[in-house]
């Protein structure tokens, strides 16, 4: 499953609807908000400001020095929150071991967590409140026009929403299946199981301390793996024609990325693998995408809702 022509044809629907922004006067915006010393999101933060030029929406970087306080980078959110030309906020991880990124994601107004991760966003996906946007089997052109487009209160975190996207453009059913999630980070795992169970999966959650991986993920009809550790899933870890997700990032000397999973041995028993990179990556970042343009169309619509 490569994530290539899905996020191609994401960005593609993106580029269009900020061309229609425009034509209305409106520039379609995304904060980004990052820490000088990290490299682990620099890499992230360079492809999404790629993607963004492409796209023909406007990137406001914030790069703020490694040992700025929690006051400062609130100060920093609350104008962007008020920032008219910003329609999106995407903070990059991790963030200094002294700031409570809890404190920092929950001061984002919700129209504009983009990345789906303040209190309110996470809340609503648990009460099934925002989970009708992933509803829309293979229609999700429904999310930029009509009542879905007034509807939305609050984005779906990115990479989740990205998976079951790429899941679906496979033509692969969730419903009723047994899916395996390894991780269980607000940004990831939780939010990813939530949504296969919104999907009506079956769903179980690994981490860290679960005992006998291997025995949850041989029972499993999909796995998604969101650990971060090389080689976590081989092949005598899942059964015959599983369908493997790997949304793990590890990054080796000389800029060699893996995954999560033992792409040799697991590809003979799967009857889908996601590679790494070339899987879950690029179509992160067009829901990025496709979540600020949504966003942007809402605030007119709220506003004017007659010329788009
Ligand atoms: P995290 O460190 O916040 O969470 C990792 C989770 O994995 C934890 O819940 C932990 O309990 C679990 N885990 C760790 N070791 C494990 C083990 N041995 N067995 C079972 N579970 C284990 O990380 P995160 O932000 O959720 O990201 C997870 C991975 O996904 C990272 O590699 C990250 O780089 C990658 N990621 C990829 C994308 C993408 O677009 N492809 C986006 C976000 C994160």
């Amino acid at each position: 499953m490569k994530g290539h022509s899905l996020s191609e044809k994401i960005k593609e629907r993106v580029r269009k609807d900020v061309e229609i922004l425009k034509e209305h006067g409106i520039d379609v915006g995304l904060g980004m908000l990052m820490f000088d010393d990290n490299p682990a999101s620099k890499q992230y933060f360079l492809a999404t400001l790629k993607a963004c030029n492409k796209a023909g929406i406007k990137a406001y970087e914030y790069i703020l020095p490694a040992n700025a306080s929690v006051n400062e980078i609130l100060n920093h959110i609350h104008s962007i929150n008020r920032d008219e030309r910003i329609n999106g906020l995407l903070v990059l991880f991790p963030l200094p071991r002294k700031i409570n990124p809890r404190r920092i994601v929950n001061e984002i107004l919700p129209e504009k967590d983009i990345d789906g991760l303040g209190a309110i966003s996470v809340g609503r996906l648990a009460a099934d409140e925002s989970t009708f946007q992933i509803f829309k089997k293979g229609d999700y052109d429904n999310l930029y026009s009509g009542a879905a487009a007034h509807a939305v209160s609050s984005y779906l975190p990115c990479t989740p929403f990205g998976v079951i996207r790429l899941i679906e453009s496979y033509g692969i059913g969730i419903k009723g299946k047994h899916a395996v999630v390894i991780g269980k980070s607000l940004a990831v795992g939780k939010p990813l199981s939530l949504m296969l169970l919104a999907k009506e999966a079956t769903v179980t959650i690994c981490h860290r301390e679960t005992r006998d991986l291997g025995y949850f993920t041989r029972q499993a009809d999909i796995i998604c793996s969101a650990a971060g550790v090389a080689g976590l899933i081989k092949g005598d870890m899942i059964k015959e024609g599983a369908v493997v997700v790997d949304i793990g990032i590890n990054v080796f000397g000389q800029g060699k990325i893996v995954g999560d999973v033992d792409f040799e041995s697991v590809e003979k028993k799967a009857s889908f693998i996601t590679p790494v990179p070339g899987g879950v990556g690029p179509v992160t970042i067009a829901m990025l995408l496709e979540n600020t343009v949504r966003s942007a169309r809402k605030n007119q619509l709220m506003k004017h809702p007659l010329i788009i």
